[in-house]
């Protein structure tokens, strides 16, 4: 049987160690899996699934892939969250005694790849990993690996906190204890959708030990520790790019909850997941990668801390006056590459020469940069530049050992400097001077011999040799040349002088090349001394790169710098900075915001389609903008710091969820009114209409009344219950805008305007007209609306709308009272009756929906 071979037994016993990844098992040229990994991973990676040996009992599927292609392999699984073991072979097969030895030399998952083809450049690589206290206290840390930096929090306020803060985060990967409970552990698997991994040891590691000096708190280094006990397992390595651990307070940020990230469409839309379209998309007008990854970082945590945002608008402030120093500014960012993950790299130790060149020539621009700094007459763009302190030392390392233009392959030569190493330029010396001397020997052997086509050539299989033509072979001097190899029309031959030179040379190149490879490798560890200077410059240079993007941004939109104030919110003109950049023409209409001390709390009303939703949005985005530093779409605004923004968005406009219950709606309104302050902004969108008119009118004021009455957080509330409008009378904080519509020869026309008080109609027929539905249908919903308005008690009005609406369904209106329902009618009714409208997702509402219409219609 093929499974007990000593190859397959050593396979098994290491598969046995890595059970929840690929192995790819090195043979010679290939790495193959077998069993169960060959069978999904030909299904996944769509490749040949075969059997090792076949003929036999009980062959075993199997199916590999070459050496020198697995990184596209290896990709393809990890995008998909799967991890992959790479297991080598750890001696040279030449001298193994028995199996060769092997062993996994690295685990790449998810969230811990250093290789560039699986990077994102624009994008963060993070895992993180989640530690649970007795004291009911959590603490996250959140690690990007290609770069080395290191994010750790600690959350007192309980497990719903942990999930909104890690679902804001663009994470691959979470690391946890398997003693986390299992229903928590089924929240994160369920709700953050990546992949799960458990450490349960957490070894204190010496090494990393000054990571931790910063952490005073014994849970934070214990959490720390888990991730790095995770990190070393899965890179077999040690890492000296990783960073100390950057406390993040919580507390001194923004909080967006677990939805808003996503509704506001930050970073990427919800529908196409793309980041056209997105806040993300307007403002990343930044020119390095590094900038641009930082952009995404400060959109997911704004800053609340006013000195500290206004200070980033003081920079702004003045990258917007000198546009032409910011030109040139921008001009030399272009020419910094990746300094972060370059740093990172070095460490990995999977850098080549060429990107040490890169990385020269990134660092030789900084010193331009600084000086265009100081040209800009704004004092905090000055201390900016003084913090770029030109990298000397690295430089100088570079600069005299690499060459300009070496090659990828660092086991080749070629990419050492002559002049840096005695030994190497002797080594060097000697192979250029055999070859000068051959070429002088061809020159010598043509004149003797009087053989023009005689030439001295070189093949890795004979090495030199005089090659003469057959016609030539008479001018040959008897006794004095070795035959070595015969071609078709001439042979080659050698001489023992031209023998003992090509030793000379060969000898030489082979210690040159070796001797290139370690000089490499020295020349990579003294610039691994120096990555906390290189990850400093790179911090830096990203900050200077993302206010120059809001400068430039700002200018180009024409964004306004806002003041900060203490009561009063006021936006003058604002505009929605993601649709008026997607409108083609100037047709956005801007609007303003007044929210002052006797406001809480603002009741839209207004048409369906006519820009509520927008308007909301609207404003959570230009607190946001202001919040991270940019200048806001509008002509003029006082903001005042919000500490934490919660949206709902109705089931009706939530549909891509798929899972938007009327449940869901509730526990979220639940989350913002628990957790919202007086300095909170809640966005509520149309709350209410995943349930029936009354209750879901009832609940949305109810809500509204709490709110106002207990929370004082500032509010935007949408809605469609006209009813609504009447608590302007009732609730002092509360005021009534709506979007204003107008009526044009029986069409509706939307103006976005808003305007203060309540809407006089709701126009839902008329957007219904613009949607094409066919006209008797219009026209019957006309008169329905017309008896409704001409009804004033509101019961009846409902009483009235259901009858007229099963007159939709049924041919014959059945008389009141008279419930004569056929058997099929008798049916549908209880089905409907059946429904388990909590449990639904509104797909399935419809599908249901749909089966009921399609009996009643046969
Ligand atoms: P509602 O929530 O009232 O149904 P939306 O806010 O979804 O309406 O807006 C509907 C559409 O109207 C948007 O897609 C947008 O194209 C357009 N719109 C909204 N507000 C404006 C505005 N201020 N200026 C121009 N177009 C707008
Ligand atoms: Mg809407």
């Amino acid at each position: 049987m093929a499974k007990s071979t000593p190859m397959m037994e050593q396979y098994l016993k290491i598969k046995a160690e890595h059970k929840d990844a690929f192995l790819f098992f090195r043979l010679g040229d290939f790495y193959e899996m077998f069993f169960d990994d060959a069978i999904n991973a030909a299904r996944e990676l769509e490749i040949t699934l075969t059997k090792r040996g076949a003929g036999q009992d009980d062959p075993i599927p199997m199916c590999g892939v070459p050496y020198h292609s697995a990184a596209n392999y290896i990709k393809n699984l990890i995008e998909k969250g799967y991890k992959v073991a790479i297991c080598e072979q750890v001696e040279d097969p030449k001298v193994a005694k028995g199996v060769v030895r092997r062993e996994v030399v690295q685990l790449i998952t998810p969230g811990t790849v250093m290789e560039s083809n699986m990077l994102n450049e624009r994008d963060n690589n993070y895992i993180a990993s989640l530690s649970h206290f007795s004291d009911g206290s959590y603490v996250i840390v959140y690690n990007d690996l290609s770069i080395g930096e290191n994010n750790i929090a600690l959350i007192s306020s309980g497990w719903e906190a942990v999930i909104h803060e890690l679902y804001n985060q663009p994470i691959k990967e979470i690391v946890i204890p398997s003693s986390l409970p299992d229903e928590l552990q089924d929240q994160l698997s369920k709700k953050l959708n990546v992949t799960l991994s458990y450490q349960d040891e957490i070894n204190f590691n010496a090494e990393y030990r000054s990571l931790c000096d910063n952490l005073t708190d014994e849970r934070l280094v214990k959490a720390f520790s888990r991730l790095l006990n995770y990190i070393q397992y899965t890179q077999k390595r040690s890492l000296d790019h990783l960073q100390p651990a950057k406390i993040i307070e919580l507390e001194h940020h923004l909080a967006l909850d677990m939805y808003s990230k996503r509704n506001l469409e930050l970073t990427e839309t919800i529908m196409k997941k793309s980041k056209h379209g997105s806040l993300l998309w307007v403002l990343d007008k930044t020119v390095t990668a590094m900038g641009s990854r930082m952009l995404k970082k400060w959109l997911e945590r704004p800053l609340l801390n006013k000195y500290e945002i206004e200070k980033r608008h003081d920079i702004v402030d003045g990258f917007y006056q000198g546009f032409m120093e910011r030109d040139s500014l921008r001009d030399v960012l272009k020419s910094v590459y990746d300094l972060e993950r370059l740093a990172g790299r070095v460490a990995f130790g999977n850098i080549n020469a060429r990107d040490l060149i890169q990385l020269k020539h990134s660092l030789e621009k900084l010193p331009e940069v600084s000086t265009i700094l100081k040209q800009f007459n704004q004092k905090n763009i000055i201390e900016l530049s003084n913090k770029l302190v030109f990298p000397e030392e690295i430089l100088s390392i570079l600069d005299t050992s690499l060459i300009e233009d070496p090659p990828i392959s660092i086991k080749e030569g070629s990419i050492i400097k002559d002049g840096y190493n005695e030994k190497l330029d002797t080594y060097r010396e000697a192979s250029r001077n055999g070859k000068q001397w051959i070429a002088e020997l061809e020159q010598k052997e043509k004149k003797e011999t009087n053989i023009k086509s005689l030439k001295i050539g070189y093949n890795r299989v004979f090495g030199y040799y005089i090659e003469v033509t057959k016609a030539n072979l008479h001018l040959l001097p008897e006794g004095k040349y070795e035959r070595k190899q015969t071609l078709s029309n001439a042979e080659r031959y050698i001489t023992p002088e031209l023998k003992e030179k090509e030793e000379l040379i060969l000898e030489a190149e082979e210690k040159s090349v070796d001797l290139e490879y370690n000089l490499f490798l020295k020349i990579r560890e003294q610039i691994k001394e120096h990555i906390p200077k290189i990850q400093h410059l790179a911090d830096i240079v990203s900050k200077i790169d993302v206010l120059q993007a809001f400068a430039t941004v700002s200018e180009a939109n024409n964004y306004k710098r806002p003041r900060f104030v203490d009561e009063t919110l006021s936006i003058k003109n604002g505009r929605h900075p993601v649709i008026e950049q997607v409108m083609k023409d100037d047709s956005f209409v801007p609007n303003n915001v007044l929210l002052d001390q006797n406001t809480d709390v603002l009741l839209i009303t207004g048409p369906n389609m006519s820009g509520k939703s927008t308007y909301m949005r609207q404003l959570a985005l230009t607190v946001i903008m202001g919040q991270i530093g940019c200048f806001v779409p509008c002509e003029d605004a006082d903001l005042i710091l919000f500490d934490q923004i919660f949206t709902r968005i109705g089931a009706a406009d939530d549909l891509v969820a798929g899972q938007s219950t009327f449940m869901v709606e509730m526990l979220e309104a639940n989350h913002a009114i628990t957790n919202a302050t007086e300095n909170s902004l809640i966005l509520l969108d149309e709350i209410g209409r995943g349930t029936s008119t009354y209750d879901g009118m009832a609940l949305a004021q109810s809500i509204v009344e709490y709110i106002h009455n207990n929370i004082h957080a500032k509010t935007l509330f949408s809605t469609h219950y006209h009813e609504l409008t009447a608590l302007e009378n009732t609730l002092d904080k509360l005021k009534n805008i709506h979007v204003r519509a107008e009526e044009y020869e029986g069409n509706v026309v939307f103006l976005h305007q808003i305007k203060e008080g309540a809407a006089d109609q709701s126009y839902g027929i008329h957007v219904a007209k613009l949607a094409n539905l066919p006209e008797p249908l219009i026209d019957r919903a006309g008169s329905i609306l017309n008896q409704l308005e001409n009804n004033d008690e509101m019961h009846e009005v409902a009483n009235l709308a259901a009858n007229d609406q099963l007159s939709f369904f049924i041919e014959e209106k059945i008389p009141k009272g008279k419930k004569q329902y056929s058997k099929e009618d008798k049916s549908i009714i209880e089905d409907l009756n059946n429904l388990n409208l909590f449990e639904m997702t509104p797909m399935e509402a419809m599908n249901e929906l749909y089966r009921l219409q399609k009996h009643v219609k046969k």
